[in-house]
């Protein structure tokens, strides 16, 4: 072989290394380009499928967020409207639960905040004798009829009656603006189970004086009405009438005194009165007073006063309470004992509703008049110092 041919041969030898190298470095090269082509590929499969779960957590939220406003907005205006009903006709029902249940319902409180700004019109109305005796009268027969009746009868059954006296002293008692029988005996019978304890809606030493005064009964808690409360009331149609519409009453007795006041205008000018001022006398400010009388028993009357009796509460008996509510105010004494009609025990306890009572029985309108055991009035003496 020549040296030329070697030389050719060597180079043809080198040559196809090289293009061998170069296969493989391009083999390699196209590996390479290939995992890396496909780990990218994953990589953007991968952060679209991130963004579209973000993208439609996102959207989930906002959905939500909207739902939620909406029901919340329908939750508003539902409750706003039962509110409203509510002002006529108490069956209309909404669910309110948790905190709010404890909270002034002011849509609901109007016409009881209008009722009190309202006695600024006796400024403008004027007074006369005949106006102050109207509201004098109309507080003591509904203050009778709130005492006499929605307490010591429909809430603890100290005596008994006809279907119609029982009608009837319910209708006085709802003019009263305390909402109707049912209502006021359940709530009554709950005081009287849980007194003084947490669960006691109207408890001055629990909840302090103007949630027990007041402030209570503005809640949607204390709204409804227990009725499993009241089994023995809640048989008599003509009673759930008076507390599902439980300004149906007030509102005839306000129409009817501007009418009997414009009447006695023109027919008996003498009396100098006029349907405005019987409407502001009569009615508003002798329905205020007479709210608030009441009332004390619930604060006032478990705080201020001596207790007779060691009674698991705080009831206290006082003679000016008393002598306001016509024998409540001997609230310690009923603590004591809750089913006698009488709730001053010794005559010189002046009790007013007890006396009225007492008559009415001597005439047959009532009857069974449920009396105070003398062992159980003196079992606890008078020995027994306030705490
Ligand atoms: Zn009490
Ligand atoms: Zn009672």
């Amino acid at each position: 072989m020549s040296g030329q041919d070697e030389a050719a041969d060597r180079m043809a030898l080198k040559a196809a290394q090289i293009e061998e190298a170069i296969g493989e470095t391009l083999d390699e090269a196209r590996r390479k380009v290939g995992r890396a082509a496909e780990e990218a590929g994953r990589g953007v499969e991968e952060a679209v499928g991130n963004a579209r779960a973000r993208v439609a957590e996102a959207a989930a939220s906002v959905e939500g967020a909207f739902d939620e406003t909406v029901e919340r907005t329908r939750g508003f205006w539902r409750r706003s409207w039962i509110a409203l009903v509510r002002w006529f006709d108490t069956s209309a029902q909404v669910a309110v639960d948790g905190p709010a249940a404890d909270r002034v319902d002011w849509l609901r409180v109007i016409p009881f905040i209008g009722l009190h700004v309202a006695c600024i019109g006796i400024f403008f109305t004027g007074v006369s004798w005949f106006a102050l005796a109207v509201a004098a009268f109309l507080y003591a027969i509904r203050m009778f009829a709130i005492t006499g009746f929605y307490h010591r009868y429909f809430s603890h059954r100290a005596f008994r009656t006809s279907r119609p006296m029982q009608f009837l002293f319910g209708l006085i008692g709802a003019s009263s603006v305390q909402r109707g029988p049912l209502w006021w005996a359940a709530h009554h019978r709950h005081h009287h189970r849980h007194s003084d304890q947490p669960a006691d809606l109207h408890s001055p030493v629990q909840h302090g004086f103007w949630k027990s005064h007041m402030g209570w009964f503005l809640t949607p808690r204390a709204f409804a009405i227990d009725r499993q409360a009241i089994p023995d009331l809640v048989k008599y149609p003509e009673l759930e009438f008076l507390d599902r519409f439980d300004t149906f009453v007030p509102i005839a007795l306000a129409v009817f005194l501007f009418w009997l006041g414009g009447v006695l205008e023109t027919h008996a000018p003498g009396l100098g009165t006029s349907g405005p001022q019987l409407l502001f006398w009569g009615f508003f400010v002798s329905t205020v007073v007479l709210f608030h009388a009441t009332v004390t028993i619930n604060s006032l009357c478990h705080v201020w006063g001596k207790r007779r009796y060691q009674t698991r509460d705080q009831s206290r008996n006082n003679f000016w309470l008393a002598l306001i509510t016509f024998g409540e105010g001997w609230h310690n004494n009923h603590h004591h004992y809750p089913g006698s009609a009488r709730q001053g025990f010794y005559w010189w306890e002046i009790d007013l509703t007890w006396y009225t009572l007492k008559a009415m029985s001597w005439v047959g309108l009532i009857w069974d008049l449920k009396p105070v055991p003398a062992r159980i009035r003196d079992a606890a003496g008078v020995a027994a110092r306030p705490r």
